[in-house]
């Protein structure tokens, strides 16, 4: 390979006067370039007539004449093309050249030769010398000279700033180029420079080429930069459009795109799949349509946003409840069977008569009607008799869900209806989170210690717990935080209250009260035999054979080791045994435990109530009365007793509002009787009276201690004892008339398990003497008063130091 590379570092000057040595050339005629006066240009020469015009040219003074081809017209090109690789007239090629000088040539492998030449000065082609073996010229320089003036200097600085707008429209120069234009001060040459690297048709370039005349030149390149800057802004709006349409279609999958990743890498769960999965869970839910409806509308909301966003969370929350609600679920609905009914009710409870009688009617009308009607049933007593059991024997019997909820202490409407969505951490009211829990629409609800709901600033949790209850508005319960209403209609609601004066008035108004007033020893005996023990038994994995109580120890346990209307302790007492049975037979495989009363101690420790009235005896100033406490029945002991000072009543022992009212009046009436019972000196010009209730933690109120207390003070005053072994209740005015009081079976139990042998009742309670067990009202005496006069002379005992005799 014959690579001929040579630099050649000679000055324009030279360059110059070597053209202007000879007008006769070689000629090299390009297809689709034009060369310019002193601009460098690449060649890759093909033609055997080029390449053999090139090595003439090395040959000689290394200088070539330089023009293009005229553009064929469409209609000749058939004719011509076999013709066009000869140059056989001048007609075919542009008359206006550019005589170059060659700096490097190199010749390539298949007889091709890459050159690099630079454009010297303009030519005019006048004749065509010779055509083979290469193409000669006869030609006429064209020196490039300009008089500067205001005119050029003007068109200048509109080119440049012509140029400058190209670039900043995108045009791509070369930085080499660019850094050219602006820093040559040649007018000639920036034009070529311009013309050259513009994106001109050949024959604009061959225009600007031809333009001798400057002025003339800038103003045709001028036409052309502006042509070129209004082809460059059409193409960059074009972009723009284009851009904006597919920006639009393509945004979205590109952003959600960008956000999947985003969530991949941050270890977000979600994402499509989660809404896909939702949506699934939507349709399946059995939602009414129009709660689908929102469930949707909420979702395709929950698509649209971020997955990091905490609003996601909250909707996540939202529809995950409205999917989880039994909106359709029910267990199965036959009919109830009443007596089947019943015998589930006397399996699981022993007497209780009332209560199941009433519950059977309820459940019959129920039946008839096909629809949950009437009141709201609510089971009062004392703990422990019975009532949540009771309420699920309802569900067993109706084969429904049981479902148990504590109202004591809620204060705040919110909880029962749930707080609105806009709260963080909002959750629906504990109504709603029941029926989720039972999971199903129709359990039976137990609301327990409705008596212990509260009311304050945050709103009255009454009546929204009314609007669940009440069968006439609960088909469609508002919780806050669902937003759409939950039909509670074959919801069975059961409350339950150990005291019904704090149940609040609308709540009450719409209640059936079924009692529970708690058991006598004899009931308590029954239920631990047939029902409690074979209850521990098996929870404990005992076997009968395994253990005995003897009928006397679990009475002992009845009378001495609990003292309660109902069998919550006795149960806790039981279990302590058993399970301390247990763990001896799991340790030394003993095969039979016998417990009598002498092995009480050892399990359940020295007794904790023995506090019987037989073994109390008559003191002055003490008296029995009996209340009515959260507990069931009670005894209470009043004490009264007197000291210097200006005649004060001094009453302590945690008393409520009504019960301190009731020892007023008994105080003023002892005062106004003070004659009668011979009650010496006006005491209460030198003496203060104190009467105490003992048990000082619990607090005690009502007024039925009012005839206990006037005794106790009646005592203290008169010196005469109360009978020790006498229990009493009744109400007292302050003319000494006993009234009514209520609770009545409650008050005579509790006389009765303390080991009263009279009790003294208001005469107007004789009607209550049919709800006293037989048992009791053989094993009591009963007096009943009406008077104040008729209560002491029943109670006081006229001993030695007695006023009132
Ligand atoms: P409450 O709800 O009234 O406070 P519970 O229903 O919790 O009382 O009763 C306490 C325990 O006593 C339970 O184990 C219950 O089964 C048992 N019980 C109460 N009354 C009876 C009864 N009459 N027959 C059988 N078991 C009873």
């Amino acid at each position: 390979m014959n690579n001929i590379n040579i630099e050649n570092k000679l000055t324009r000057e030279d360059l110059l006067s070597q053209v202007k040595k000879s007008k006769h050339y070689p000629l090299i005629v390009l297809d689709d370039v034009i060369a310019f006066p002193r601009i460098v240009l690449p060649l890759l020469l093909k033609k055997q007539a080029s390449v053999n015009a090139l090595e003439q040219a090395m040959h000689q003074n290394r200088l070539v004449v330089i023009t293009a081809k005229k553009p064929i017209k469409q209609e000749n090109k058939k004719q011509i093309k076999q013709k066009q690789e000869e140059l056989v007239s001048l007609d075919q090629v542009y008359d206006t050249g550019t005589i170059c000088h060659i700096s490097q040539m190199l010749r390539m492998p298949d007889s091709q030769v890459k050159t690099i030449i630079q454009g010297v000065e303009r030519v005019k082609i006048k004749d065509l010398l010779q055509t083979k073996p290469f193409p000669i010229v006869n030609t006429d320089i064209i020196p490039s000279i300009f008089k500067d003036s205001q005119i050029i200097q003007a068109l200048m600085r509109s080119v440049l700033s012509q140029f400058k707008e190209c670039l900043s429209f995108g045009k791509l120069v070369p930085l080499d180029i660019m850094v050219a234009v602006f820093n040559i001060h040649d007018p000639n040459q920036v034009v070529d420079l311009i013309a050259y690297n513009l994106d001109l048709k050949l024959e604009e370039k061959q225009e600007i080429l031809k333009t001798i005349e400057l002025k003339e030149r800038l103003e045709k390149l001028s036409k052309f930069l502006a042509k070129e800057i209004e082809l460059l802004k059409t193409g960059q709006k074009i972009k723009k459009e284009t851009s904006k349409e597919l920006g639009k279609a393509s945004k979205e999958v590109f952003l959600r795109e960008q956000l999947r990743t985003i969530e991949k890498e941050l270890g977000i769960k979600g994402g499509r799949n989660e809404i896909k999965d939702l949506k699934g869970k939507i349709k399946q839910a059995k939602m009414p349509d129009h709660v689908q409806k929102i469930a949707i509308k909420e979702l395709s909301r929950m698509e649209k946003m971020p997955s990091f966003s905490p609003e996601v969370g909250y909707i996540r929350t939202y529809l995950e409840w409205l999917i989880d609600l039994p909106w359709n679920i029910k267990t199965d609905g036959k009919p109830v069977k009443i007596k089947n009914a019943q015998k589930v009710l006397d399996e699981d409870h022993f007497g209780l008569e009332k209560p199941k009688e009433r519950i059977l009617e309820y459940l019959a009308v129920q039946k008839m009607v096909g629809k949950i009607r009437g009141p709201i049933l609510c089971f009062a007593g004392p703990p422990g008799t019975g009532k949540t059991s009771i309420g699920k024997s309802i569900a067993r019997a109706l084969n429904r869900k049981f479902y148990r909820m504590s109202l004591g202490g809620i204060h705040d409407e919110a909880e029962i209806r749930g707080h609105r969505r806009t709260y963080v951490g909002s959750l629906p009211g504990r109504i709603i989170q029941g029926i989720k829990t039972s999971g199903t629409k129709n359990p039976v609800f137990m609301l327990d210690e409705i008596d212990k709901i509260g009311k304050d600033f945050r709103g009255d949790p009454s009546s929204a717990l009314l609007e669940a209850l009440d069968p006439e508005q609960n088909f469609e319960f508002a919780d806050h935080y669902l937003e759409v209403p939950f039909d509670l209609s074959d919801v069975m609601f059961i409350t339950t209250a150990n005291i019904l004066d704090t149940i609040p008035h609308a709540l009450r108004d719409r209640m059936e009260v079924i009692r529970f007033p708690g058991y006598i020893a004899q009931e308590k005996l029954n239920i631990a035999r047939k029902y409690l023990l074979p209850k521990l038994l098996k929870e404990h994995g005992l076997k009968k054979k395994y253990f005995e109580l003897k009928n006397k120890a679990l009475k002992n346990i009845i009378q001495d080791y609990t003292r309660e209307a109902g069998v919550r302790n006795l149960e806790r007492e039981l279990a302590k045994i058993i399970r301390k049975i247990t763990r001896k037979i799991a340790e030394d495989k003993k095969k039979r435990y016998e417990i009598k009363i002498s092995d009480l101690k050892k399990y359940l420790g020295p007794p904790g109530y023995r506090l019987l009235l037989t073994e109390k005896q008559d003191e002055v100033g003490v008296s029995t009365g009996l209340a009515w406490t959260e507990a069931g029945g009670e005894i209470l002991f009043i004490e009264s007793t007197r000291m210097p000072g200006k005649g004060k009543l001094l009453l302590t022992g945690s008393l409520g509002d009504v019960m301190q009212e009731s020892a007023q009046a008994a105080f003023s009436y002892a005062k106004s009787r003070a004659k009668n019972l011979k009650i010496k000196e006006p005491f209460w010009e030198k003496e203060d009276l104190h009467v105490h209730v003992p048990s000082g933690a619990i607090p005690k109120d009502g007024p039925s201690a009012g005839i206990a207390i006037a005794s106790s003070i009646i005592s203290c005053l008169t010196r005469c004892a109360v009978r020790h072994d006498l229990a009493m209740t009744g109400e007292i005015t302050l003319r000494g008339q006993v009234m009514e009081i209520g609770g009545v079976k409650e008050k005579v139990l509790a006389a009765y398990r303390a080991g009263a042998k009279t009790v003294l009742l208001p005469k107007h309670n004789k009607k209550n003497m049919d709800d006293i067990p037989k048992e009791v009202r053989s094993s009591l005496k009963f007096i009943f008063v009406e008077h104040m006069d008729e209560v002491l002379k029943h109670v006081l005992v006229k001993g030695k130091e007695c006023t009132a005799k």
